[in-house]
């Protein structure tokens, strides 16, 4: 026997009905739905005992035990999750589990913005009009304009608002989100940069310097 599942069986089995067949017993657990995001890797899974772990996932069973584990063991396991319709998630678990983690950040982030007073402007228009503008705008399509991204996240720090650029995604297929991500300075461009592709980050880094010279040859052209 491996030492995960020693592990996992030394903690789990006490806690099931099923006292002595550990593959009978992880049928008695389901996902709750509950994650917690401890923001750093510094939590340890209570089914294996694997450490770094930044999220917990809460399973329970009808003895209405419940253990914080990592979405690994969940879906190596192959713990029962439903989705919040009531269907089986049968694939795929722990990228599963990492989306609904995704999804909760995101959440609490807007939550957290919709928090602040949002006084003070940005390009003459009110903040607070911009970051209801942000939050529905994401909620809808998943994604922002790399514009409306860098103001978000430069809201975000002077709110002191912890988030994870890495969970936020920008679109770029029209083009006129092309053109906004081209007009980003070299700060703005860093600001947004761990939310974007390699796809997306390569574009700008070929395309800004053709750009930016195009343009100052127009304003020539203008005067
Ligand atoms: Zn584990």
């Amino acid at each position: 026997m491996n030492i995960w599942v020693k592990n996992s069986s030394k903690n789990l089995l006490p806690l099931s009905e099923e006292k002595e067949d550990f593959k009978i017993a992880l049928k008695e657990w389901i996902f709750t739905g509950e994650i917690v995001d401890h923001e750093t890797p510094i939590e340890t899974c209570e089914l294996c005992e694997k450490d770094e772990l930044r999220y917990h996932f809460e399973i329970k069973n009808q003895l209405d035990n419940s253990l914080w584990v990592g979405s690994k063991c969940i879906e190596k396991f192959d713990i029962t999750i439903f989705d919040e319709h009531g269907n089986e998630i049968t694939e795929n678990k722990d990228q599963y589990l990492q989306k609904q983690a995704r999804k909760k950040h995101i959440k609490l982030v807007f939550e957290n913005l919709d928090k602040t007073d949002g006084k003070g402007k940005t390009n003459d228009r009110n903040n607070k009009e911009l970051d209801i503008y942000c939050i529905d705008r994401y909620n809808l399509e998943g994604k922002l304009d790399p514009k409306m991204l860098n103001y978000l996240f430069k809201r975000l720090d002077d709110e002191n608002i912890f988030y994870d650029k890495r969970f936020f995604a920008i679109s770029l297929k029209k083009e006129e989100n092309k053109v906004k991500l081209l007009n980003l300075n070299g700060e703005q461009f860093e600001r947004i940069k761990k939310a974007l592709s390699l796809t997306q980050r390569k574009y700008y880094e070929n395309n800004k310097n053709k750009y930016t010279a195009t343009n100052m040859g127009l304003a020539k052209v203008g005067l």
